[in-house]
């Protein structure tokens, strides 16, 4: 078994007027306000208890560290003073004259504690490394009983840890008024031998046999410090530690596979009722989760979103998950504080291991805390099984994880890089616009010049037609006269012509006349001679029956006499002599 040695830090609450007085920064301020988150300062009680016969004297907790800072020594005895007890004498406790407390018949520890009182904030941070349980007291001969219910009062507590009585240095009650119910007790020994013998014997051991499930958790305590609100240093934890929930109950919400601390808080049983009893109020982390119903005002501190919220275990700020904005997580890199319970589920993320280590989730039904698995009560192969399954779920979530940081990586760059393209291209398109309203003044000049260019060009042809046009006109208007004058010459011929048809139509009608009158003439001469003919055809007639008749002699010395009545046949007769 191994342990984380632990170291407890008293940070003490100075007023302003000093605060000014270390010439912070409003940054650094401003970084261990929110280191302290929603932790306020309280009234912090010490209580020592020494031997009897102690022989060495005890220095007192927060005196004992400013005797080193000695020029804050007298600013801070004003915030301790004795409560209710005289402080006890140093000289005196040495010279053996101490009465005891009738109320405490223990004669092994002085009857009158100790008692400092001052205000502030307490810490307890883990070392880092892991120190084998057999070690631890070479290491460290101071042991830490992380709570003692308050119902225990001092002389039952003594009774509690009587048989180790011998070798008891001392004993410190360390009282905060932020956890009323219960307290803490740091116990010195004298040797590393009853160191050990302690802690075996008492680790995981119930305070009370009516309370079994009420137990003693230890933790060995390295070192006890006291710092000054503002010092240099006094926000940040230790080097190679890491802060814890002072609060017992939000210890115990965690996993003890991945904190040497609770390997020790896990030895005892299970004890959720008496937690639930212990988680008073003031807790801001148990305060959050014991409201059944969720607080109106729960959202980031930062961004006042609302959704995927996780508590600060440690201080109790309030942010939102990675997914929204990430404010959580910059409160761990700004505050080192490691542990943030998801408010939905109750799920506690380690930032430095990168996962869950939830030991604790609340119930649904109630509201009340159950504990998320327990190996102690399984056999060994569900116990196989078990570890097999976180480390399954472990390297599944360390995987995942990588992946999404890569996966997120990418997205960054990629919106990195479209954003610079994006720029780009707008400048791109800005200066396009402006080249673009230049060219269009240019067109619009050189478009008028283009119209006025054509407009001359067409005005050219125009008048180019126009001369063709005129050309074409002149050359008609020649032709026009030139068929004019034909016309002229037609018509001149038309009249010569016509008056030669009327001279031939007189030659004509002439002719005609003539015509008509010579036929007539001839006619009259045809029927003239006709009639010569028939004549003469009658004669030969006659002349050829004479020749052929018997007569002939007679009829040729004969006469004819011709009847003197018919004037065509004297005719004849003369017609005949002639022809004769
Ligand atoms: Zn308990
Ligand atoms: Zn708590
Ligand atoms: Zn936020
Ligand atoms: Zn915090």
């Amino acid at each position: 078994m191994s342990v984380s040695l632990c170291v407890l830090r008293f940070e003490l609450t100075e007023d302003d007027t000093q605060a000014q007085q270390q010439t912070l920064t409003n940054w650094d301020k401003r970084k261990i306000m929110s280191c302290r988150g929603r932790r306020k300062s309280r009234e912090l009680t010490v209580e020592t208890y020494s031997r009897v016969d102690a022989t060495t004297p005890i220095e007192p907790v927060i005196d004992e560290n400013l005797k080193k800072v000695e020029f804050l020594k007298k600013s801070n005895t004003k915030t301790i003073s004795s409560k209710g007890l005289k402080k006890k004498n140093k000289n005196k406790r040495n010279h053996g004259e101490n009465v005891l407390n009738p109320a405490e018949q223990i004669n092994f520890i002085s009857g009158n504690p100790f008692v400092e009182v001052t205000k502030g904030v307490l810490h307890i941070y883990k070392e880092n490394k892991l120190t084998p349980v057999e070690n631890a007291s070479s290491h460290s001969q101071m042991i830490c009983i992380l709570s003692v219910p308050s119902n225990m009062n001092c002389h039952d507590l003594l009774t509690f840890i009587a048989a180790c009585q011998e070798n008891i240095h001392h004993i410190r009650i360390i009282r905060d008024a932020a956890s009323l119910n219960q307290y803490m007790t740091l116990i010195s020994f004298r040797t590393q031998e009853a160191t050990m013998d302690f802690f075996h014997s008492f680790n995981g051991m119930p305070f009370n046999s009516l309370e079994p499930d009420c137990c003693c958790n230890l933790v060995f305590v390295s070192k006890v410090e006291v710092m000054k609100e503002y010092e240099p240093g006094s926000s940040a934890p230790p080097s190679q530690h890491t802060e814890l929930p002072v609060c017992a109950v939000c210890l115990e919400r965690m996993d003890e596979s991945v904190d040497g601390i609770l390997t020790i808080l896990c030895n005892h049983s299970f004890h959720g009722n008496c937690l639930t009893k212990w988680g008073d109020t003031s807790c801001p982390v148990c305060r959050y989760v014991q409201t059944p119903e969720p607080i109106q005002d729960n959202q980031c501190q930062e961004c006042h979103s609302s959704e995927s919220l996780w508590i600060c275990l440690i201080c109790g700020y309030v942010g939102c998950g990675r997914y929204v904005q990430g404010h959580a997580y910059n409160h761990y890199l700004e505050t080192s504080h490691c542990y943030s319970m998801n408010l939905g589920n109750n799920r506690v993320w380690d930032y430095v291991g990168d996962n869950f280590v939830h030991r604790l989730v609340q119930n649904k039904g109630d509201g009340k805390l159950v504990e998320g698995s327990s190996p102690g009560k399984l056999d060994d192969t569900d116990q196989k099984i078990e570890s097999v399954q976180l480390e399954f779920t472990y390297l599944l979530t360390t995987q995942l994880e990588s992946q999404r940081k890569y996966f997120e990586n990418q997205m960054k760059h990629f919106e990195e890089n479209t954003f610079i393209e994006t720029n780009k291209t707008e400048a791109k398109f800005k200066k396009a616009l402006k080249e673009n309203e230049k060219l269009q003044k240019i067109i619009s000049d050189t478009s008028k010049d283009t119209i006025l260019q054509q407009k001359i060009d067409e005005n050219q042809k125009l008048s180019e037609r126009l001369n063709t046009i005129t050309k074409e006109k002149s050359i008609l208007e020649k032709k026009v006269h030139n068929l004019k004058n034909k016309l002229d010459e037609e018509c001149q011929i038309n009249l010569a012509l016509q008056k030669n048809q009327k001279e031939w139509h007189l030659k004509f009608s002439n002719l005609e006349k003539d015509f008509t009158n010579y036929k007539i003439t001839k006619d009259q001469e045809i029927g003239e001679l006709k009639e010569q003919v028939r004549d003469l055809m009658f004669f030969l007639e006659a002349q050829n029956t004479i020749d052929k008749s018997v007569n002939r002699d007679e009829i040729v010395n004969g006469s004819v006499i011709v009847e003197q009545q018919n004037p065509s046949g004297q005719k004849k007769t003369p017609k005949n002599k002639k022809h004769r």
